[in-house]
């Protein structure tokens, strides 16, 4: 049987890994407030479960998921119960070294896949930062933004517009097909630091948004192991460590 997740395997098992050149992912959550009807770790459930089916739909490449980082930058929510949130330097330095560690072992293709709104520019940044300082070359993605995962949200919403929001009416839709016991649908009203109508949220919505952002994640890990994704070609033919020791910085492209 394949194994999927990083923990559960051992030495022979990643060496055969690195050489079959698997992607890894590693999912980014939050650990923060979600209003009064959704549980705290709302993000990271969503990103490790999307990560988790799309790595088990893959056959042709062995695809790693490492156990989800299950803080991230949520400063914004520390005023509601249950928050916890890593200072920004601590945050981008937890991930560069989780990342640095994996690149270490021989793995060329990594994936941070980001469940947490708060995270996105800083995950955004952190490529350019790892790849600049330490020679390692990721990507980074934020599950609602992987097309056509947005349009999904969009085609699916009657309250929210498409957004993502914050336990509004996506959030709580994912929570209600995922972990429907963690849910009290009692309390899904607006309240502070609720962003969206949590009370048009449904276990169907749910799916929908969820299988969409699975079958996005798949075709993504496809291409960029193929080689076929653009970004990350550019990435990988532009900056090299030899670039970075002799100090030789290829000029970036302008929309980059
Ligand atoms: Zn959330």
């Amino acid at each position: 049987m394949k194994k999927i997740f990083w923990q559960e395997l051992r030495r022979t098992e990643f060496e055969e890994a690195v050489k079959a050149d698997a992607v890894v992912i590693i999912p980014v959550g939050s650990t923060e407030q979600h209003g009064n009807h959704l549980p705290i770790n709302t993000d990271t459930n969503s990103c490790f479960t999307i990560a988790q089916r799309a790595a088990q739909a893959i056959d042709e490449f062995p695809v790693l998921v490492l156990p989800p980082v299950w803080t991230g930058y949520s400063p914004h929510h520390m005023q509601h119960p249950g928050t916890i949130t890593l200072k920004y330097y601590t945050f981008v330095d937890l991930l560069s070294q989780i990342a640095t560690c994996v690149h270490a072992h021989g793995f060329k293709k990594i994936l941070f896949l980001n469940g947490h709104g708060g995270n996105s520019p800083v995950i955004a940044a952190l490529r350019t930062k790892l790849a600049a300082e330490e020679g390692v070359s990721v990507i980074g993605y934020t599950y609602w933004n992987i097309s056509p995962t947005d349009e999904v949200l969009e085609a699916v919403s009657e309250a929210d517009k498409g957004s993502i929001g914050h336990s509004g009416e996506a959030e709580t839709s994912l929570q209600l097909y995922l972990q429907p016991e963690l849910v009290d649908m009692n309390a899904a009203d607006w309240t502070l630091g609720v962003s969206g109508d949590p009370t048009k949220g449904s276990r169907e919505k749910g799916e929908r948004i969820v299988n969409a952002a699975v079958d996005a994640l798949v075709k993504l890990l496809r291409n960029y192991h193929s080689g076929k994704l653009e970004d990350a070609l550019v990435w990988r033919r532009e900056i090299t460590t030899e670039h970075i020791n002799n100090d030789q910085f290829p000029k970036y492209r302008s929309e980059h």
